[in-house]
């Protein structure tokens, strides 16, 4: 650790576990870099681009809250909410922060950060440190502290939106919804595509795209993870996660689902430096689940990553489908909702977990049909599996819901949690 003038204490590398765990205080892991001043605390990643920033005063709303800027260049504010205990956020979103967002999405519960003087004042905080970085008399510094300085000036505003841009276009595009399950992993994936499009391109739905389902030629697909590779640099290995996109990766199949795997674990070096299994995320509809095969399955378990593949379900009562423009007959989504448990009693490696919707205007049917499938739902021996209640976005009084929700959870065998639409 050095002091520099300003009272700024510098440290160059620090290392916190690698494997991401639940934890209420505070939100740690990887290998970062580390600046305090006496107000704020800002962490940098290996490539030294500012990642969190947390408040050490008074202003700072709670000691274990702090802001997060993802690879989007989105600036997130993880609150813990207003009650700590096991009634808070942790039983609803299975996670002891909710991510607040800069963007619109279908939060259960608004905090609109970007009203809080409070925590606004990072950012001035975080331009003035920027300013003193650049203005430190460097004679006499040690060469390590020195470097990360330049590394740190090298990754202004202007070059760390640029590198969103660049990220985009290296995979053809956003990520507009990462799957619920990613939240294990504090929402920190490699992106990939191996397909654009989806299905069914429901109504409803606030992430598609007007594009068909159209698997990606074998060649993007290596490209990618070739530009990837020195895209993320030396930061890469603090990622021990790849998310296969888009919509629904599991109807591109057995043949390029296992490549992308496959090749994204060599060439990122996965099975080098992590000494926990790296996990693998995937979106899949009811048609592309039902489609798959035993062989499938039996390739994704046999990859060197745990799969958690998200299906979207919806609900199971046909005059809803109908409502929300979802072109899947109900009879399908029951049977998908087996293939669900089947394939995770059978596969050790494959975890499957499901989303339904909730909102105002759904009707009360939808409910009683899905707490019945949930009440009903054989118990997990294994602990598998998850079910995600996603508001519908444009629902008002999300916060409103949650009565319900605990109705749905209360009665089911399956553990259920609010998805929260997260893009990248
Ligand atoms: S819910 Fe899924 S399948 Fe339906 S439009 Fe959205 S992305 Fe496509």
């Amino acid at each position: 650790m050095y002091n520099l003038l300003n009272n700024l204490l510098i440290s160059v590398e620090k290392q916190d576990p690698a494997k991401i765990s639940k934890a209420s205080f505070p939100l740690r892991y990887g290998k970062y870099s580390e600046i305090k001043t006496s107000e704020y605390e800002f962490r940098f990643n290996l490539n030294g681009e500012i990642k969190f920033i947390r408040g050490l005063n008074v202003n700072w709303p709670h000691p274990a809250e702090q802001l997060k800027r993802t690879d989007g260049n989105d600036w997130v504010y993880y609150s813990v909410g207003d009650k700590s205990s096991e009634h808070g956020i942790i039983s609803w979103l299975g996670e002891y922060y909710l991510p607040c967002l800069p963007y619109p999405s279908n939060s259960i519960w608004e905090v609109n950060y970007l009203s809080n003087p409070g925590i606004m004042h990072a950012f001035a905080e975080w331009s003035q440190l920027y300013a003193n970085l650049y203005g430190v008399r460097k004679d006499g510094l040690h060469s390590k502290a020195k470097d990360l300085i330049s590394l740190i000036l090298n990754n202004d505003d202007r070059v760390l939106y640029e590198r969103s841009q660049k990220l985009n276009a290296i995979i053809g595009g956003r990520v507009s919804v990462l799957p619920p399950d990613t939240r294990h992993i504090d929402y920190e994936i490699i992106p990939l595509m191996i397909a654009d499009g989806c299905l069914y391109h429901c109504k409803f739905c606030c992430v598609k795209t007007a594009q068909q389902f159209k698997a990606r030629p074998r060649a993007d697909i290596l490209e990618q993870i070739r530009q990837l590779k020195t895209f993320y640099g030396r930061n890469l290995e603090n990622y021990n996660a790849l998310f296969l996109g888009n919509h629904d990766a599991l109807e591109a199949g057995d043949e390029l689902i296992c490549l992308a795997a496959s090749e994204a674990y060599k060439t990122f070096g996965i099975a080098d430096k992590r000494k926990f299994t790296p996990l693998l995320f995937l979106f899949g509809s009811v048609t592309s689940l039902l489609k798959s095969e035993h062989r499938l399955f039996e390739q994704l378990n046999h990859l060197p990553f745990y799969t958690y593949i998200n299906i979207g379900f919806e609900s199971i009562n046909k005059p809803t489908l109908e409502f929300i423009g979802k072109p899947v007959d109900e009879s399908k989504v029951l049977e998908a909702f087996q293939k669900m448990i089947d394939v995770n009693a059978a596969y050790t490696n494959i975890e499957i977990t499901g989303n339904f919707l909730m909102g105002e205007t759904l009707l009360p049917k939808h409910y009683q049909s899905l707490a019945e499938l949930l009440r009903n739902a054989p118990v997990s021996s294994n602990g598998k599996g998850a079910i995600y209640l996603s508001p519908i976005k444009d629902s008002p009084k999300k916060r409103e819901l949650l009565p319900q929700f605990y109705e749905i959870q209360n009665q089911s065998q399956i553990p259920v949690y609010i998805y929260l639409i997260q893009r990248l």
